[in-house]
Parts: structure tokens; C-alpha cells; sequence
């Protein structure tokens, strides 16, 4: 077992590291107040090569690995964890499915655009009745010669208002089910297709969520991405792809928590002595250092079960499940740590709190996480 990273592996975690301290961190406090979308660092990600990370170069991606991505969202998110989220959807959502499952046509039209960047793309699986349980689609999609119409109300999507191209899953088929379910490319500024409600949320607040409309939108039939009635598999596979990321995402909130913890610890003085000196203290520092070693172990596993072309399923959905338990748990402890200050708006650590909880409820909230592991174990 080699616990070494490739040349590669390093530098990508170097060069998301310095972006992330270089041209993340200056804004993060005011983005946030703001709920203020990062579009100038969407950019620059996307010139770095951090949009279509695992998609190969002739397709407008950096040709990474899963591994790499996974680097890049931790370092990212440790700064802004909304930037992680916009980046990840891009990543393992809309580029990872597209390039697996697209068309040659698709890709020439959609995918090199997505994956070097020049547009940005949203993942449209959930509804106001379909969350945890994601077969209950209620947008359609009839064909009618070569087009389809759309009809529906897509809820919660990351990037929705910003992005160029909407990958969105309907019904096709409402009596097959989970195997009546399409997926279907959606572009911006198709008649019909309108942005609703601009969610107002805890955390990952510069991060865009809004509601999309879907009123007799006329897409080209060539737009469907795979067979007819595979669209629920496809989200399903994407999905686990996509938990390696938000596992990242959330890898990255706990090591920014453990690191404001240390920092504050050996600073603040109570009763002529830094705090970092009480066992109280370091004891709550240990264990937040010990999870967060934990987490990462699972997410990189994750990483490279799926780069090694190994099924990964179960082992991204534990690495989600835990490393978004222990985002939560470390946020509280930094808060704890920092006492009065750790409430306050000024410090970082009161919205590490509110960004690390989202991590534990979408992409498949940490129940649902528990229901793939079980059943992987029990079948
Ligand atoms: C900020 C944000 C961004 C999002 N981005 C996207 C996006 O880009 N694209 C997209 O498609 N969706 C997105 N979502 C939606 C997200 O994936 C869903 O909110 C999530 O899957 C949960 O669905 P729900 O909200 O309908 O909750 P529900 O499914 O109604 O769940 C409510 C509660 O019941 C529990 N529960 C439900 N079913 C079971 C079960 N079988 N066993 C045990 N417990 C269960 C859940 O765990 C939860 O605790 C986003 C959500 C948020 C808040």
C-alpha cells in the first residue's frame, strides 16, 4: 500500500493551494454577507484547468484523475466552501456524466465548452416532491418528432441561475417508474425555461441554489443524454461519483476547522497562560486531528478505488457520510475553542459551522448515504 502521492497529485494539491490562499480567501467574509456568486474565481479555476478536471484534454478537459479532483476540492474548500461546491457540480455532475455517457455530437457541442470552463453547468435532479426519493420525478418530457417538451419544477440547484447548460432528469415514462426517468441537455435561453426563487441559505451562501421552470420547453431529441429510460441510473452513477467531491468538500471544512483551532489555541491567553496549554483544550484538538486524518483516508480511498476502475459506490458513500459528520463535529469544537469570538462573524469558524452542515444533506443526505453502505453489505 503506497501512501505516496505522484508528482502530479502534488502539484495539483500545491496549485490549489495557493490559489485558494492567493485568489479564494481575499472576499470570502464579504461574498458570503453578500451572497455574492464568485464569478471572477469561477474563471480563473476554469484557466487553471479546475472545471473539467477529469475530463480527457481532446475534450476540453485537464485529463486528471479522480484523485486529483478530489485534492483540489479539499484545498478549495478548506478556503470557501461554496467555491468548492460550484466547482465540484461542474467536475463530477454535468462534465464526469456527459463524458461517459454523451454523444460524440454532445460533446463537440456541450462538453468542451463545460469542461475547459467557458460555460458553466447545473445538475437538475431534485423537485419540491423528489429529494431522498429521486425516481418520484414529476417533470416530463414527451417526445414529440424530433423534440422533446419539457414540463416541470426543478428545486435546490447548485449554479442554477448562472449556468449555461441545465442537465435535467424527467419522466419520459411515468409507469416504468425509476426506469421511465431521461436526461435531457437544457440550455439557457431555451423558450420557456425560466429561473425561480433564489434560495436564501445557512451556509455556502455566495454559492447560487435556485428553483428552475420548465413550461413546454422544445429540446432537440438529439439532446437526450443516453438510451430512453436511463436517465435515473445515469444520476445514480453520477451521484456516486459526486460524493467523492462533496466528501472533499467537507474534508476540506474539518482541516480548516482544526487549523483555526491550533492557530487560536496557542494566541489566546486565559488565567496568563495560552489556552493551547490545557489538556481541555488539546484533547479536543486531538480528536478533531484524528477525525479529520480519518475522513481523509476514506475520501482518497474513494479516490482511487474509482481511478483504479474498481466499484466505489459504498466506500464514496461512507467517506461522505463520515467526513461530513466529523465537518459538523470539528465546526463545533472551533467554535468551542474560540469561545465568544468563535460566535462572531469576524472569525471564520461560526460559518465553517453553517457551510459544514449542508455537506450532510445533499447529493443524498447522510441517511441515505447509510442505506447504500447497508445495502452493499446485506444484498
Ligand atoms: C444548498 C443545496 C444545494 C442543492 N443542490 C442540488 C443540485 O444541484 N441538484 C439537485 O438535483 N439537488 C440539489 N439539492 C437537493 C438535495 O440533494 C436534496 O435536498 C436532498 O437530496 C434531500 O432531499 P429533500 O430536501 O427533498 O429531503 P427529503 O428527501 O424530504 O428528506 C427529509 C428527511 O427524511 C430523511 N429520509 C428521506 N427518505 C429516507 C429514507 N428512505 N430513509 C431514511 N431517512 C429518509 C432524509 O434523510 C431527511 O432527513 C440541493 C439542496 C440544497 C439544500
Amino acid at each position: 500500500m503506497d501512501f505516496q502521492f505522484s508528482e502530479i497529485h502534488e502539484m495539483i494539491r500545491e496549485t490549489a493551494r495557493k490559489f485558494a490562499k492567493e485568489r479564494v480567501a481575499p472576499g470570502t467574509i464579504e461574498r458570503d454577507e453578500r451572497e455574492e456568486f464568485p464569478k471572477a474565481i469561477v474563471k480563473e479555476l476554469a484557466e487553471l484547468g479546475f472545471m473539467g478536471m477529469m475530463v480527457p484534454e481532446e475534450w476540453g478537459g485537464a485529463g486528471l484523475d479522480a484523485l486529483s479532483y478530489a485534492l483540489a476540492v479539499e484545498e478549495i474548500s478548506k478556503v470557501d466552501a461554496s467555491v468548492g461546491v460550484i466547482m465540484s457540480v461542474n467536475n463530477s455532475l454535468v462534465c464526469f456524466g456527459l463524458n461517459k455517457e454523451g454523444s460524440q455530437l454532445q460533446k463537440e457541442r456541450f462538453l468542451r465548452d463545460l469542461a475547459s470552463g467557458r460555460k458553466l453547468g447545473a445538475f437538475a435532479l431534485s423537485e419540491p416532491e423528489a429529494g431522498s426519493d429521486a425516481s418520484n420525478q414529476r417533470t416530463t418530457a414527451v417526445r414529440d418528432g424530433d423534440s422533446y417538451i419539457l414540463n416541470g419544477v426543478k428545486n435546490w440547484i447548485t449554479n442554477g441561475s448562472t449556468a449555461d447548460i441545465v442537465l435535467v432528469m424527467a419522466a419520459t415514462d411515468k409507469a416504468k417508474g425509476a426506469k421511465g426517468i431521461s436526461t435531457f441537455i437544457l440550455e439557457k435561453g431555451t423558450p420557456g425555461f425560466t429561473v425561480g426563487k433564489k434560495e436564501r441559505k445557512l451556509g455556502i451562501r455566495s454559492s447560487d441554489t435556485v428553483s428552475l421552470s420548465l413550461t413546454d420547453c422544445r429540446i432537440p431529441a438529439a439532446n437526450r443524454v443516453g438510451e430512453e429510460g436511463g436517465g435515473f441510473k445515469f444520476a445514480m452513477k453520477t451521484l456516486e461519483g459526486g460524493r467523492i467531491g462533496i466528501a472533499a468538500q467537507a474534508l476540506g471544512i474539518a482541516q480548516a476547522c482544526l487549523d483555526a483551532s491550533t492557530r487560536y489555541a496557542k494566541e489566546r491567553k486565559a488565567f496568563d497562560h495560552p489556552i493551547a496549554e490545557l489538556q481541555a483544550i488539546q484533547f479536543k484538538i486531538a480528536d478533531m486531528a484524528t477525525s479529520v486524518e480519518a475522513a481523509r483516508m476514506l475520501v482518497y480511498r474513494a479516490a482511487f478505488l474509482k481511478d483504479s476502475g474498481s466499484p466505489f459506490g459504498p466506500e464514496a458513500a461512507m467517506a461522505k457520510l463520515f467526513a461530513s459528520k466529523i465537518a459538523v463535529q470539528a465546526a463545533l469544537e472551533a467554535i468551542q475553542i474560540h469561545g465568544g469570538y468563535g460566535y462572531v462573524r469576524e472569525y471564520l469558524v461560526e460559518r465553517y459551522l453553517r457551510d459544514a452542515k449542508i455537506t450532510e444533506i445533499y447529493e443524498g443526505t447522510s441517511e441515505i448515504q447509510k442505506i447504500v453502505i447497508a445495502r452493499s453489505l446485506l444484498k
